[in-house]
């Protein structure tokens, strides 16, 4: 489904059959009455690998068909997962190079490329973590407004301001309650929504739950969110707290897309929250999205470019993603697919000339033109949380609405999961039975 989608052809009867002799794996293909097979060879030692290989040539064979079909293909070709370092990482434990099975799936050099880029990058930080510590993720599911592309689970403040002391109350009861499972801390993230859009005394009773952990000398990162929440009072309960690391997320550097997406702030009011926050000592994020409002690639450039002006230890680049649940996946139609592809190539160029190196990636589902996020940093500045939620390779403990824990076996071999509920009200009515649950998890 995952390969029909990218063609647009989900709604489409196709038949399918496998079957295995030795090494080739043959795929059947038949649609409309005309048939297809494709046959390709696959190394399966086991069962395990065996179902993986059956389903890779499935992918593969579906994807031809519909690209010689359609005249069509796309960057990451037949590679469908939202984690392809992940694929990459499992190559090189093999002992083998990941590009001859990126090749295979029709991925483009430049991916190929920047595969293997992001992998260098995260050398240190992923050594020091596989199988190691945990990551800490502490969620504040408030935003001013809703973004009109957002299928987040987040909800306008005014809708849910009634709820935040109480919120936090079970928050700060969870955020105890991991004490007898905390090993050592690789990194704390305080991820929205928009985290700044409480108040200094709110996030003030939040840091002082997390600084009761032994939290000492980790990456402490609070993703503070929209502009035009920063006031120096924050900043400073922040900086104070031991908040080493901050996220300023306009998305864009024009007006028009901001009021088109339906934020309240202006490029302005991110130079100045921007200018704010530097005043301490953080290192800074901007995250922009390629693929906003009625963008073309020169109004892409031009935040880039504004992005780059500020220097600040990183820059994310999403791609615009259009999940069921946002007000802008009604108009998916308008948006223009090939100027998303140059876009992200424009800041893969742009980006790698100013001296950053892409560090993290990952894809989404929906994902407007099959693309991919990219974050990059200047050297030296990788966030470890990134590195560690993308590939999997410690454990992450989540609390809050919306949250999921993971604990990671072995850097990954095996991984149990534990979700909270993503509506405040449920959250709050069940956050007691979650400590419970998530306690089992890690006690085990
Ligand atoms: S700031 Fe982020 S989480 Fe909040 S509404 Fe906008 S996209 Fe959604």
């Amino acid at each position: 489904m995952d390969v029909l989608r990218l063609f647009g052809s989900e709604e489409r009867d196709f038949s399918h059959s496998f079957v295995r002799s030795g090494k080739k794996f043959i795929n059947v293909i038949e649609c409309g009455g005309k048939s297809r097979t494709f046959c390709d060879e696959w190394d399966a030692t086991d069962e395990l690998e065996f179902r993986r290989c059956a389903k890779r040539s499935a992918k593969l064979a579906f994807y031809t068909y519909l690209a010689e079909e359609s005249g069509k293909s796309f960057p990451w070709g037949a590679l469908t997962g939202i984690r392809p370092t992940k694929m990459a990482y499992a190559e090189l434990a093999a002992g083998r190079d990941f590009a001859p099975l990126f090749k295979k799936f029709c991925v483009c050099e430049a991916n190929i490329d920047i595969v293997g880029r992001v992998i260098s990058a995260q050398r240190g930080i992923y050594s020091a973590n596989f199988g190691c510590g945990e990551d800490i993720f502490v969620g504040l599911p408030f935003c001013p407004t809703k973004c009109r592309y957002c299928s987040f689970i987040t909800a306008p403040f005014s809708a849910v301001q009634r709820y935040v002391d109480e919120y936090l109350d079970c928050l700060v009861e969870e955020i105890e309650s991991l004490k007898p499972v905390v090993t050592r801390v690789n990194s704390v993230y305080i991820g929205g929504g928009t985290p700044f859009c409480l108040s200094a005394e709110q996030l003030g009773r939040v840091y002082e739950a997390i600084n009761a952990l032994p939290v000492n000398g980790a990456e402490y990162t609070v993703e503070a969110g929209r502009p035009d929440t920063f006031t120096e009072e924050k900043l400073s309960v922040t900086a104070a707290a031991g908040v080493n690391r901050i996220c300023v997320n306009p998305q864009s550097f024009s007006d028009a897309t901001l009021a088109a997406i339906g934020r309240s702030h202006t490029a302005e009011d991110t130079f100045r929250a921007y200018e704010m926050a530097s005043k301490y000592p953080f290192d800074i994020n901007i995250d922009l999205i390629a693929g906003l409002g009625q963008e073309r690639l020169a109004d892409f450039e031009r935040s880039l470019s504004a992005a780059v002006s500020l220097s600040p230890a990183n820059i994310t680049v999403h791609s615009l993603c259009l999940k069921s649940g946002s007000k802008l996946k009604e108009s998916v139609a308008r948006l223009n697919v090939s100027d998303i592809g140059e876009m992200l190539l424009l800041s893969r160029e742009m980006l790698s000339s100013a001296g950053y190196e892409p560090y993290y990636l990952y894809r989404q589902k929906y994902q407007a033109g099959a693309g991919e996020n990219v974050g990059w940093c200047r050297p030296g500045k990788a966030c470890a949380y990134n590195i560690g939620t993308m590939e999997e390779i410690c454990s992450n403990i989540a609390v809050g609405a919306g949250a999921i824990s993971k604990r990671v076996f072995g850097g990954g071999e095996r991984i149990e999961r534990c979700a909270s509920p993503k509506d405040i009200p449920s959250y709050i009515g069940r956050h007691e039975e979650m400590i419970k649950r998530r306690l089992a998890l890690f006690s085990q």
